[in-house]
């Protein structure tokens, strides 16, 4: 807990500090009373009349978290989006003035506070705002039915939630048919929707995994993400080759050791193949 100190005036008066030369920088920010939004007043800076401000409020109420790794889509209007972005454009200029930048004269400096707003909302935390990729899926059930193991490799980008550095790698998504079956290329488009937010790898290859279950119906999944992460090659330790592993088992995948062999088989013909 900290503990801030104020002089009293009266006993103290601080002989630097004359009232009548300082204005008070921040304005009280009120909000409507019954607006259900009142009960959270003095919540710790949500009361900022902003459309983030009221979005962050729904999900306190409801319990929802919204941590950057998290999907909200389903607390944004299909038109939010843009009033968002020029809110956060607003915010980012904040940052870039407290960075002491000149974004008023230089000229690559300009535009940086949009440009940001935007990369962050459509491309690199997409995943946060946008609802899960359409996956049909056709049925597996017929006589001849497939039934043997599907290891798709899926390019990732994706960035860490610690740092807001660059983590890129690829994902190998390994399945069991089922019942159902989606086509390829949705595996890559379910993996990039997890990935495109702020992420732990860890957490990014159980999100993969629990994605691809529900996607498919299938028990039987693994997931394995190699990755290299922007923390550490940029900044902290500067180890420019670091690769970080992650598996996640499923099912078979868990229980039966051939099965599980032939998964990271699989991965060792496809990196012979396509190798990062
Ligand atoms: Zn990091």
């Amino acid at each position: 807990m900290t503990q801030t100190f104020t002089t009293d005036p009266e006993l103290r008066p601080t002989p630097e500090f004359k009232t009548d030369e300082y204005v008070p920088l921040k304005k009280e920010v009120y909000v409507k009373k019954e607006t259900g939004l009142d009960a959270m007043a003095g919540d710790g800076g949500y009361q900022e009349g902003t459309l983030a401000g009221a979005i962050r409020m729904k999900m306190r109420r409801d319990n929802k978290r919204f941590w950057a790794g998290d999907n909200i889509s389903d607390y944004l209007h299909d038109s939010d989006k843009e009033h968002l972005i020029d809110e956060a454009t607003t915010a980012f200029e904040k940052v870039l003035d407290a960075l002491l930048i000149d974004r008023e004269n230089d000229p690559n400096s300009k535009g940086t506070a949009r440009r940001l707003a935007k990369m962050y909302f459509n491309e690199v935390m997409a995943g946060r705002y946008e609802q899960a990729p359409d996956a049909t899926a056709f049925p597996n059930d017929s006589q001849d039915r497939y039934e043997g193991m599907l290891v798709v490799r899926s390019e990732l980008r994706s960035m860490c939630s610690h740092h807001h550095q660059p983590v890129s790698g690829v994902a190998y998504i390994g399945i069991i048919a089922a019942e159902k079956l989606i086509g390829l290329s949705k595996y890559t488009r379910i993996a990039q929707w997890c990935a495109r937010r702020g992420t732990l790898q860890e957490e990014l290859c159980n999100d993969i995994a629990r994605e691809i279950m529900k996607a498919t119906a299938s028990e039987n999944v693994a997931v394995y993400v190699q990755a290299v992460h922007g923390c550490c090659e940029n900044r902290g330790i500067m180890a420019h080759s670091s690769l970080t592993q992650t598996t996640v088992l499923r099912g078979t995948f868990k229980d039966d050791p051939h099965t599980k062999k032939e998964f990271f088989d699989n991965i060792k013909l496809q990196q012979e193949f396509a190798p990062r």
